[in-house]
């Protein structure tokens, strides 16, 4: 009797145990890249980008070397960045990327973040004069499906090295980007009360915002013009890089072509 006891004490306290590590899993997701919110297929295109990020040549040179080193500071960085793939044409908030702060650590030793790639409106993407940037920068001219990937994930891991490096930063970006957002998501709605904000609050609120990420796109989009720069080069350096970076079936898709669409409003936003 006494060891039938001793036996479901013994049982209980494992399941104790596997509970708590289960929560402390929940709670504390593994740091760098995780890409569990990836499907099969989703998983190989990301294969795919890292491969671009990684490339280098016979001496091991690396074609793309702010591109990789901006990957491995966030793979070292103790903090957590989730990827997601949108794939809807036009979801307003995600025209090519974006990047996020799921969860704001105060102590800034573990922030929880995320960075959404929207692969249909990067594919659809208008390439021409209408989105030249201000130095001349035209964003994805001469790159390929994947490449054009990789820009806009360099583009957003701009963001996220540049945000997580300042617990400042991270902490403008949660109160005063997110929140100011979520504000005028429920603007209309009951939670308006919750937040007890007036008119000229909100309004105050959102010019502080958009100040602010004034500021933190014309960070990201000095980056991004770097890396589409060694993204053109690692290609003219490496004829082989084509078939690295485009599965077969996709060839028509490489080269130099400039697709247009209907919408340019639907590009250049980042
Ligand atoms: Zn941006």
């Amino acid at each position: 009797m006494r060891k039938r006891h001793a036996l479901v004490t013994a049982y209980l306290l494992l399941l104790t145990v596997w509970a708590d590590a289960q929560t402390v899993r929940l709670k504390y997701p593994p740091t760098g890249f995780v890409t569990e919110r990836l499907s099969v297929s989703d998983l190989e295109i990301w294969k795919t980008i890292e491969r671009i990020v990684f490339a280098e040549d016979k001496e091991g040179q690396s074609f793309h070397p702010t591109l990789r080193n901006l990957w491995q500071w966030v793979e070292t960085s103790g903090h957590t960045v989730f990827i997601e793939f949108i794939k809807v044409r036009g979801v307003s908030n995600c025209t090519a990327g974006l990047f996020t702060i799921e969860r704001f650590d105060p102590l800034g030793e573990h922030h929880i973040a995320v960075i959404k790639l929207n692969l249909t409106n990067i594919n659809l993407a208008y390439v021409g004069p209408e989105t030249r940037k201000p130095s001349g920068f035209v964003p994805f001219i001469g790159l390929a499906k994947q490449e054009r990937y990789a820009e806009v994930l360099g583009h957003e891991l701009a963001h996220a090295v540049h945000i997580l490096t300042s617990l400042e930063r991270v902490r403008l970006v949660e109160e005063l980007v997110q929140q100011t957002n979520q504000m005028l998501l429920s603007k209309h709605s009951k939670r308006q009360k919750a937040h007890q904000i007036t008119h000229a609050e909100l309004s105050r609120r959102v010019a502080k915002r958009d100040e602010l990420l004034r500021r933190l796109e014309e960070q990201a989009e000095q980056m991004e013009q770097v890396i589409w720069q060694e993204l053109v080069k690692g290609k003219r350096l490496n004829s082989k890089l084509p078939s690295l970076a485009e599965n077969k079936s996709d060839k028509r898709e490489f080269g130099f072509a400039i697709r247009k669409i209907p919408s340019p409003d639907q590009t250049g936003k980042k």
